[in-house]
């Protein structure tokens, strides 16, 4: 796909990637479940150790750390899921809206990075 038609498709799937809709969903799972949010703080601490966990798996499953018998039973899905929902958590309590802020942050890098790693050769051995 070239860079040009990754652009027109972002553009065209603005607004609906479903972020909103899971920002909602964790807002009613805490407002049925969780009684309320932790503060930003205490959220913000829960991301490091959510993602302090996908470290873990990501160094003894694919990087060079040898891997416990019980990290094997260790879920990266799982886990990356951890993260993204104290993310919805902090967005939602700091007012962000992520759906808009990540087209956005689409937009800025296919423009930014239009070529930039095209032109990378530690990207492209094979050429
Ligand atoms: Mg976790």
């Amino acid at each position: 796909m070239t860079v040009q038609l990754q652009f027109l498709l972002i553009q065209k799937t603005k607004n609906k990637m479903g972020l909103k809709i899971l920002q909602k969903q964790v807002d009613n799972w805490i407002k049925q479940y969780g009684v309320r949010y932790f503060d930003p703080l205490t959220n913000m601490a829960q991301l490091s150790e959510e993602v302090g966990e996908v470290a873990r798996i990501i160094a003894r499953r694919y990087g060079e750390q040898s891997e416990k018998e019980s990290d094997k039973e260790k879920n990266l899905s799982e886990e990356l899921s951890d993260v993204l929902f104290v993310v919805f958590c902090i967005a939602n309590q700091t007012n962000c809206d992520l759906e808009s802020a990540f087209s956005d942050k689409l937009k800025l890098k296919s423009k930014r990075d239009r070529v930039r790693h095209i032109n990378n050769p530690k990207l492209n051995k094979n050429k």
